[in-house]
């Protein structure tokens, strides 16, 4: 018989597939790591497993404990699947901007989720950061991994991403171009790949316009996941050779184009990241392998970037009547 014990061991192994279309006037061979395969649905499956496994070593969580975290996303889907099936309970906070579709997918996996205002500054006693520094207090045997300072997170990539993507190709990546959000993808992978590799690997970070990674000074931006108005402890500073700025319009054309084209429901960080790489690729050579990677799918925002009224309401799609479209609003 072949099976897996529980669902905890099928995150990381994921597939590299090239991008035959989208690539096809493009020099090198361009490929792409797809995080979707993981069990909780994105490359967050792998630092959610990392940051408990450490936390018990550490034994900052233990029987009964509970896990508390400020997030709505991914990073909520992977901590939760691992919570259930290590026996912790799990409390989400996040704020009211964030739809009742992705609160009910915590909910599904036994989470409890907790809603703040969004229009509150931060250090309000009611802004989700507020409130899960209250509930960590509260609570007994409560953690907070949190995602943008936890070691845990880029060692993950260290340990998993980075050796998946050397042993995947041979030795013969030359190019990784990852999205940045808290920088934990690309600080793990890179320095395994510049170690291994005896700094030979070019790394290549993607952002979106106006995030601090590329110069900006924060938002406002559409893209999910990615960039930053500020600078998190599990982003090294040193490890980009290059970063390249990708407009929301671009992203998402490019994010649609990897449904259409390629076969490959997405999310809009991943347009952003295959559109870097293919800016990178137009000028490699033909023995170059460039890797990226697509941290999600594209069944979370079947209501923004694949819905034509929202991409034509941003001006990011012309209107369905012809009239002519004016400057991409932000
Ligand atoms: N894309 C999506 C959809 C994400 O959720 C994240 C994580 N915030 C990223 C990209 C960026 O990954 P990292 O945090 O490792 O930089």
């Amino acid at each position: 018989m072949e099976y897996y014990e529980n669902v905890v061991d099928l995150i990381g192994h994921t597939p590299l597939v090239r991008l035959g279309t989208l690539a096809a006037d493009i020099p090198p061979l361009v490929l792409a790591k797809v995080e979707y395969f993981n069990p909780g649905g994105s490359v967050k499956d792998r630092i959610a497993r990392r940051m408990v496994e450490a936390a018990e070593e550490a034994g900052q969580i233990g029987p009964g404990g509970t896990i508390v975290e400020p997030t709505s996303g991914n990073t909520g889907v992977g901590l939760a699947l691992i919570a259930q099936r290590r026996g912790y309970k799990c409390i989400f906070v996040c704020p009211d901007k964030v739809s009742e579709d992705k609160r009910n997918v915590l909910k599904a996996y036994g989470a409890e989720v907790v809603v703040c205002p969004t229009a509150v500054p931060p250090e309000d006693p009611d802004s989700y950061y507020s409130v899960s520094d209250r509930l960590v207090k509260e609570i007994p045997g409560a953690w907070k991994p949190d995602q943008y300072s936890n070691p845990a997170n880029p060692r993950s990539h260290y340990e998993t991403t980075g050796p998946e993507l050397w042993e995947q190709t041979e030795g013969r990546i030359t190019h990784f171009v990852a999205g940045i959000g808290t920088g934990g993808t690309i600080s793990g992978t890179g320095r395994y790949l510049k170690e291994v590799s005896g700094g030979r690997v070019r790394i290549v970070g993607v952002d979106p316009e106006g995030s601090v990674y590329s110069g900006g000074s924060g938002r406002p931006y559409l893209v999910e996941g990615v960039g930053e108005d500020f600078w998190p402890a599990t982003y090294d500073r040193e490890i980009c050779d290059e970063i390249v700025a990708v407009s929301d319009q671009a992203s998402f054309a490019c994010t649609r184009r990897l449904a259409r084209e390629e076969g490959l429901l997405v999310g809009g960080s991943c347009g952003m990241a295959v559109e870097g790489a293919l800016r990178v690729g137009r000028n490699a050579s033909p023995d170059d392998v460039i890797v990226t990677l697509l941290p999600d799918s594209g069944r979370g925002y079947m209501s923004k970037i694949f819905d034509d009224n929202w991409m034509m309401s941003y001006g990011f799609l012309p209107p369905a009547d012809g009239t002519t479209v004016g400057d991409v609003i932000r």
